[in-house]
């Protein structure tokens, strides 16, 4: 029953730093309207939020940012990594850029794709809600990766 409930009441925060945020909007948009999968409410607080959706280009210096905000979300909480940038550093191979945001916090559900659309995003939802539904480990309880 528990389950149920939390997996139509995601509360995402949404850690957009380049090009990808700008389908996250369209996701939360009326047109692909996110909120058919009760994942519509964005939190800008942490301590509010279950879900960190991740879009966009991390470099070193905001690496430290990005964990703590993971680090002040409560449990349970999941992560989606957004775009090639999030997922690896993408084009960006160089000594500026995280390779990968799964260096410093667990992830659950990958998007790949440059930008990916917000199809893509819907789909990480319904892939969240199904961990959540069948009870799955966590990134989390898999963190750190042996
Ligand atoms: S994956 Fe592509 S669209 Fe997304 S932030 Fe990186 S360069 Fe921009």
């Amino acid at each position: 029953m528990i389950a149920w409930g939390r997996k139509y009441s995601l509360y995402p925060f949404t850690f957009a730093t380049a090009c990808c945020g700008i389908e996250v909007m369209g996701a939360f948009g009326t047109h692909y309207d996110l909120s058919r999968f009760g994942a519509e409410v964005v939190r800008f607080s942490p301590r509010q939020a279950d879900v960190l959706l991740v879009a966009g280009t991390i470099n070193y210096k905001m690496a430290p940012v990005l964990k703590r905000i993971y680090d002040q979300m409560l449990e349970p909480k999941w992560v989606i990594s957004m775009g090639a940038c999030a997922c690896s550093g993408g084009f960006y191979n160089n000594y500026t850029v995280l390779q990968g945001i799964d260096k410093i916090i667990p992830v659950d559900v990958y998007i790949p794709g440059c930008p990916p659309n917000p199809e893509g995003i819907i789909d990480a939802v319904v892939r969240i809600q199904k961990i959540i539904e069948t009870g799955a480990p966590r990134a989390a309880e898999r963190w750190p990766i042996k």
